[in-house]
């Protein structure tokens, strides 16, 4: 991770991510009161005066039998001290300092970070009074919060942002594991396959459409790879219908996009593609992200002999013209296929990360195009003489001929055909450009 990173450590039910949602708000707080919540680390970017950095939010899990938790919580300040620059150490002081406390300020404290000691819940004033029993864990820099209500955070977070120097960047999330985000209309699924990822509750799943906070980066590790599932979806909770609602998850998905190297975008097998989807898709596909498509819900369709095959027919003649995009048929509620959408997602990642030599780009295309010449244009013959992939991010190609402007779409076509063909662009959109030799 580029930039200032924070993490936050304590115990479960602390407020640590009561914290961390209010970091990353730009607007109104919402609060979770669903305490024991399963998670594993989120990421997400905060601002302050200016200045941005990553919070980590290092989880929290269901207790266990006593030393299991004990082993996590260690486990958790030692990621929190080997990624971060600073570590925010959450107590709750309803429940003054507990012996886990202690344990972990003993770690904390042998850290040659910063660490911040925030006594969280100081709601009243009679809290105020009792918080001062903190100092005996002796940390140097102190804070007192209501992470509900916010009060306390802006001291905390003027002391926090002054150790961010210039230097050390914006923060941003791109580290160098696979970014798939999550995409789609309210009710698609997104949240309850997050919940089947997880295989626990990490988000609460209700029918009510929306949710109005940003994008979250999890950490997965699965088939023995690691990957970050971006979603929109957050935790659930009853929120009152706002009329914004609609704005704001246009909005979260193009960000999720944005920040993504391969989108899944989930689809409703009832419902058929929107507009809305369609629109997300070229977007997609206009900034060169792999792309997944899940008919989700597939459970609620009545199913023939070549029902699956007609409806992919169906719908890659709606996403046309890029159609070489995998199309998996899910149902999260059945359990159906989730985990070959996500291999399916990391297969695509690769394509996208694939780059082919000259050598054997040239021998396999030069042979298509003398097979298939390109049209002569006011009598004279178009030439390409070579052909290469550009170093880009997304995979781009070069080909270097005497009239470039003359090369029309057919032929450009017929080209990345033969590309796809030849070798595995499979959910990848490829950028072809003609060249003056
Ligand atoms: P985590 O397990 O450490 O991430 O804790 P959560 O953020 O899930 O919070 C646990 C519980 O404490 C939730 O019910 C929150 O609503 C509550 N909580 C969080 N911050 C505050 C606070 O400042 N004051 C009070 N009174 N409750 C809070
Ligand atoms: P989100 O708004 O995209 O996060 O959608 P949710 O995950 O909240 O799901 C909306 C509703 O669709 C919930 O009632 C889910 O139980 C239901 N749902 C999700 N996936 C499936 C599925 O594969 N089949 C069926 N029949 N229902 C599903």
């Amino acid at each position: 991770m580029a930039g200032f990173t924070v993490a936050i450590v304590g115990r479960p039910n602390v407020g640590k991510s009561t914290l961390f949602n209010r970091l990353l708000e730009q607007r109104k707080a919402i609060v979770d009161d669903q305490s024991g919540v399963t998670r594993d680390r989120q990421y997400g970017i905060a601002d302050w005066n200016g200045k941005t950095f990553n919070v980590v939010d290092t989880g929290g899990f269901v207790a266990g039998s006593d030393d299991v938790f004990e082993r996590e919580i260690r486990k958790q300040a030692k990621v929190a001290i080997e990624e971060a620059n600073l570590i925010i150490f959450m107590c709750d002081v309803t429940t003054g300092i507990t012996d886990l406390d202690s344990d972990v300020a003993n770690i904390l404290r042998r850290a040659s970070k910063p660490v911040y000691l925030v006594v969280n819940k100081v709601d009243n004033h009679q809290r105020q009074l009792e918080a001062t029993e903190f100092y005996s864990l002796g940390f140097e820099h102190i804070f007192f919060l209501s992470s509900m209500s916010g009060s306390g955070t802006g001291e905390l977070l003027d002391e926090l942002v002054s150790n961010i120097t210039p230097e050390m960047g914006e923060a941003s999330l791109d580290t160098d594991l696979p970014k798939i985000a999550i995409i789609g209309q309210p009710n698609v699924g997104k949240s309850s396959l997050l919940n089947a990822l997880v295989g626990a509750e990490r988000n609460i799943v209700s029918d009510i459409a929306g949710t109005t906070r940003d994008t979250i980066h999890t950490h997965y590790n699965m088939f023995q790879k690691d990957f970050m599932l971006i979603d929109t979806a957050g935790i659930r909770r009853k929120t009152k219908v706002n009329e914004d609602l609609e704005f704001y998850s246009v909005i979260r998905a193009i960000k999720a996009v944005d920040e993504s190297d391969v989108v899944m975008l989930l689809l409703d097998a009832e419902k058929g593609v929107t507009a809305q989807d369609l629109s997300i898709f070229s977007l997609a596909t206009r900034k060169g992200k792999g792309i997944v498509v899940l008919v989700n819900k597939w459970d609620t369709v009545e199913k023939g002999t070549n029902t699956a095959r007609d409806y992919e027919k169906e719908l890659k003649q709606r996403l046309a013209p890029f159609s070489d995009v995998p199309v998996i048929f899910t149902s999260v509620i059945e359990k159906q296929r989730i985990f070959k959408a996500i291999e399916t997602a990391l297969e695509v990642y690769d394509n996208r990360k694939r780059r082919i030599q000259t050598s054997v780009l040239n021998e396999i295309l030069l042979k298509a195009i003398e097979a298939y010449h390109p049209p002569v244009v006011r009598g004279i013959p178009i030439r390409i003489k070579y052909v290469t992939q550009l170093p880009t991010h997304t995979p781009a190609f070069a080909f270097f001929c005497n009239l470039p402007d003359d090369v029309k779409t057919p032929y450009r076509n017929y080209l990345e055909n033969q590309i796809r063909s030849n070798f595995n662009f499979t959910g990848v959109p490829l950028k072809i450009f003609f060249r003056k030799k």
